[in-house]
């Protein structure tokens, strides 16, 4: 039986690359490609031709909401397969889809793999993962993520030996990918948030967030960017999330949260009118609950900061998703992240691991924000490219090298900087009363500055 799915050329190299990995000997690849690249296809694609060829085949998934998705890919591609998931009919196959609950305590139950697939591999955890490996030592490994890093911003080189790079957000946009217009209003403030194991201590975040004033700010932005279109509010908690919502009912929109664990028919329900626009705006802080997917969504409103940029891809990847109609995704980013990671388009260096060091200190802003709209522009803009605005050779905040590292220096310090340079150039005390006329500096300080500079020179003399 032939493989009936046609894939796209970049899946097509993919593949060949994966392959390719194991011919130089690699005993585990992690292919990454960002959401909607249709990873689920690829490896079900692989995992057709591998088990024709007779190989058994063990498709690992860490959410039980997925195993449908990855059984339609599989019978897309005419793939016979069995699950190993708590739910699902246990026949065995050549090729089989477990959920990783159900397998680490029903290991009999699978027979022994010659390849496992491991979707959405940033999960893998470590100490899952060695009981997985240990119970199969021999069995080749794929992983596939859109962000080959766990949440405490850690690489996975402890499960994976190899990273192969499929397409980029930039290469996918706007045949596969809806390209994004992102604005970053400085509302959350951040400045005082305290970091436990690579992200910001939820309770702080919250408190930080979950203000009128700040919901009030995001209600704002979006009636002058994205008024009445499907929105996805990300939020910090449950809490969070309700609370948003309330607020946009009060003002006129129809909203609701949603959260994992509640009712499944409801959520369904609940995602079929956000698809219909009778709910515009569905707010949660499960960035994972069934349906986010949503395609016909338009905009994101990102009220969570996060000190994760796998988080922070994973949330861009949710509205990016091209549909009838949708010409651009527009992005809201209340919470600093653009600022910190830069825009969807804008590639991480992934890697297998990350140096943590490195990745303290503080790296030049990957973004440019106009002041005037609060448009997220690419690093080397000079002019705003939503409003015309040209971006000062000076920017707000910047980044300097000192002893090898690299400093953040505040606006307030470039400010101060260049007062004292200018103030240094200015020679005459016509130059001086001039300057801090332009400065306005108190009346007398240009003559005091001269005088004590004259004083000076009569010391040293
Ligand atoms: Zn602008």
């Amino acid at each position: 039986v032939g493989d009936v799915i046609t894939l796209r050329p970049y899946q097509e190299r993919g593949a060949n690359d994966i392959r390719r990995a194991f011919a130089s000997g690699k005993r585990a690849p992690l292919y990454v490609a960002p959401t909607g690249a249709g990873k689920t296809k690829l490896f079900a694609h692989i995992s057709h031709g591998a088990a024709a060829k007779g190989n058994r085949v063990l498709i690992l998934s860490h959410r039980v909401e997925l195993v449908d998705q990855i059984s339609g890919a599989l019978t897309e591609s005419e793939t016979p397969h069995g699950f190993i998931a708590a739910g699902y009919p246990s026949r065995d196959e050549q090729c089989m889809v477990a959920s990783v609950q159900t397998l680490v305590r029903r290991f009999e139950a699978a027979p022994t793999p010659d390849l496992i697939i491991v979707d959405e591999a940033h999960h893998a955890r470590a100490g899952t993962w060695e009981t997985i490996l240990r119970q199969w030592p021999t069995a080749k490994t794929i992983g596939v993520t859109a962000t080959p890093m766990r949440a405490s911003g850690e690489g996975l080189a402890s499960v994976f030996d190899c990273l192969v790079l499929g397409p980029t957000v930039a290469e996918l946009t706007p045949e596969y990918l809806a390209p994004a217009r992102v604005w970053a209003p400085p509302t959350i403030d951040t400045s005082g948030l305290h970091t436990i194991a690579g992200e910001y201590v939820t309770r702080e975040a919250e408190a930080a967030a979950n203000r009128p004033s700040v919901t009030g700010d995001a209600l704002a932005h979006y009636r002058q960017h994205a008024d009445g279109k499907s929105a996805l509010v990300f939020c910090v908690s449950v809490k969070h999330a309700t609370d948003v919502a309330a607020q946009f009912r009060e003002a006129g929109y129809s909203a609701v949260m949603l959260k994992g664990g509640m009712d499944r028919q409801l959520r369904r329900d609940a995602m079929r009118d956000f698809r219909d626009s009778r709910i515009q705006i569905v707010t949660s802080c499960d960035l994972f609950t069934e349906g986010l997917d949503a395609p016909g969504c338009h905009v994101g409103i990102v009220l969570r900061p996060t000190k994760s940029l796998a988080l922070w891809r994973q949330m861009c990847g949710r509205i990016l998703r091209p549909s009838p109609g949708k010409d651009y995704a527009i992005l809201l980013d209340h919470a600093g992240n653009t600022a910190q990671w830069g825009r969807p388009i804008d590639e991480p260096a992934w890697a297998l691991t990350y140096d943590q060091q490195k990745r303290k200190r503080k790296s030049p802003p990957p973004v440019k924000i106009c002041s005037g709209c609060w448009s997220a522009n690419s690093a080397n803009a000079m002019v705003c490219a939503n409003c015309g605005e040209p971006f000062k050779s000076s920017p707000r905040s910047s980044v300097e090298e000192r002893d090898g590292e690299l400093v953040e220096i505040t606006a307030a310090q470039i400010a101060k900087r260049q007062a004292r340079r200018e103030q240094g150039r200015a020679q005459s005390l016509a130059d001086l009363q001039e300057f801090a006329r332009r400065k306005g500096y108190r009346p007398g300080w240009a003559e005091r500055v001269y005088a004590a500079r004259l004083a000076k020179r009569a010391a040293r003399a």
